[in-house]
């Protein structure tokens, strides 16, 4: 079970984590923790004031992270020594964090290394004061960092790759020996380390993948991420207010959408689970008695309801590059994206017609004028490209659904149900996923568009 930020916002919310952990403690568990509510925000923006030389800040935060840590334990321990001694934990770990990031303000140097330990604070402190209320409840529990439990990784600070072959021998040897003497393993999710003993993270919302990474070496029979949505959902409910959680749904289904931004879980932390067949469960902490959605390995292609999800990317910017001489001048599509990777630069989206004569290429928003800027100096004038332009007020849509490449008509309603509302499709790609379709459509279209395929495919009907 791993249990997110919001779920351990406070006192109060991990007491009720600590409750439902202990109604289920008659199966084994293993606990994975994220960081307190926002601190590992909080954590990142005070390395960063460090790195500046700004030690009031430093000052300022070191109270501020004591205070909500020791409130928090406070708030979620209710027998006095267990309070006490979990209550110096966090003031020993609080008094390490202050002292690093005193070292960082007066070096102003902040290296990946030292930022990735910095940000190792939000898990540590976090999984302290869980293991104290566990405990507080009568149960055994073992409190570890990922690195303890045995994730090792490369040296890759700030997005580390688990090295899975060493990870699941050791987690295996050291949590099965814990669970099968009745404790339950409290771990810190994101955070690991690699085969110097260094502490690394797995990048942003890494918990997930600490949680499959361990069950993936337990061969665990489910996961379950504990999150404050009920679940992954047909479309966004801030479009479609009666929009419905998805009971169940495929691995590869839940990886388009949540690439897709849909809110449950960390698009990476699929691998784990998938390779392993391990099924995912993702519930709402505050709403346990919901069923929430379940990723399994079954792929339901199903011809009568081939789309099981809508979704509407916003941030995107589309850029066409335009020119008769294109065609058959090989290596310009290799050149537009090689200058875009030079820029470090992600591409989301590409198609190019059969006859050759242009690219559109879809970005993120805010890289929109660095892209342009680049394929103009290195494209332009050459006698290929005649003409690049941009779109920054486009979005895509994206329908999700098993095998709708392999299913007649399902582009034609898609493209229908905009057409009639005389929503134009800029751009489309199809195929090289067998399980999505993007179109790029005009942000006023948005909504509508949205509102329509939900519609078409009868989403609400669950
Ligand atoms: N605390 C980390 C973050 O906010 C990891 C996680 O929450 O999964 O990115
Ligand atoms: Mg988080």
């Amino acid at each position: 079970m791993k249990f997110g930020g919001s779920s351990l916002a406070d006192g109060s919310k991990i007491s009720h984590v600590a409750d439902l952990i202990k109604s289920y403690s008659k199966n084994s568990i293993v606990v994975v923790v994220s960081a307190m509510g926002e601190v590992t925000d909080r954590l990142l923006e005070a390395s960063e004031k460090a790195e500046r030389g700004d030690q009031e800040y430093v000052k300022k935060f070191s109270v501020y992270i004591r205070e909500i840590h020791l409130a928090a334990c406070k708030n979620s321990i209710r027998n006095k020594d267990l309070l006490e001694e979990t209550s110096k934990r966090i003031e020993a770990l609080c008094d390490e964090l202050y002292r690093v990031l005193t070292g960082v303000s007066l070096l102003k140097e902040l290296t990946p290394k030292s930022k990735d330990y910095i940000l190792s604070f939000g898990e540590r402190l976090s999984s302290i004061i869980l293991g104290g209320a566990l405990r507080d409840r009568g149960l055994k529990v073992k409190v570890l960092t990922g690195g303890e439990a045995g994730i090792v990784t490369d040296s890759n600070f700030g997005e580390a790759n688990p090295l899975t072959e060493a990870t699941f021998y050791q987690v295996k040897e050291r949590i099965e020996a814990l669970i099968s003497e009745g404790i339950i393993p409290v771990i810190t999710g994101y955070i690991a380390e690699d085969q110097y003993g260094k502490i690394t993270t797995l990048g942003r919302g890494g918990s997930d993948l600490t949680a499959t990474l361990i069950a993936a070496s337990l061969k665990s029979n489910e996961v379950w991420i504990w999150t404050d949505v009920e679940g992954l959902m047909v479309a966004d409910p801030k479009i479609i207010p009666e929009a419905k959680v998805l009971p169940k749904i495929s691995y590869e289904e839940a990886t388009e959408m949540v690439m897709f931004g849909a809110k449950g879980m960390h698009p990476r932390a699929l691998e784990p689970a998938m390779v392993h067949k391990i099924p995912i469960l993702i519930k709402n902490t505050f709403n346990p008695e919901a069923k929430g959605t379940l990723i399994c390995d079954e792929t339901s292609i199903n011809k009568d309801k081939p789309v099981k999800m809508v979704a509407l990317i916003k941030d995107v910017g589309m850029i066409s590059l335009i020119g008769g001489s294109m065609v058959g001048a090989r290596g310009t599509a290799a050149q537009a994206f090689t200058t875009l990777a030079k820029q470090g630069i992600n591409i989301m989206m590409i198609s190019q017609s059969v006859s050759e004569s242009d690219i559109s290429i879809v970005i993120k928003r805010d890289s929109l004028s660095k892209a342009v800027n680049a394929l103009e100096l290195s494209m332009l004038g050459k006698g290929i490209v005649r003409d690049i332009s941009y779109e920054n007020d486009v979005y895509v849509l994206a329908i999700v659904g098993a095998g709708i490449k392999y299913i007649p008509g399902v582009a034609a309603r898609v493209l229908n149900a905009l057409a009639k509302e005389k929503i134009n499709v800029y751009m489309i790609s199809a195929g090289s996923s067998s399980n999505s379709l993007s179109v790029v459509i005009k942000e006023k279209d948005g909504y509508l568009a949205v509102k329509k395929v939900y519609e078409e495919f009868n989403l609400g009907d669950i």
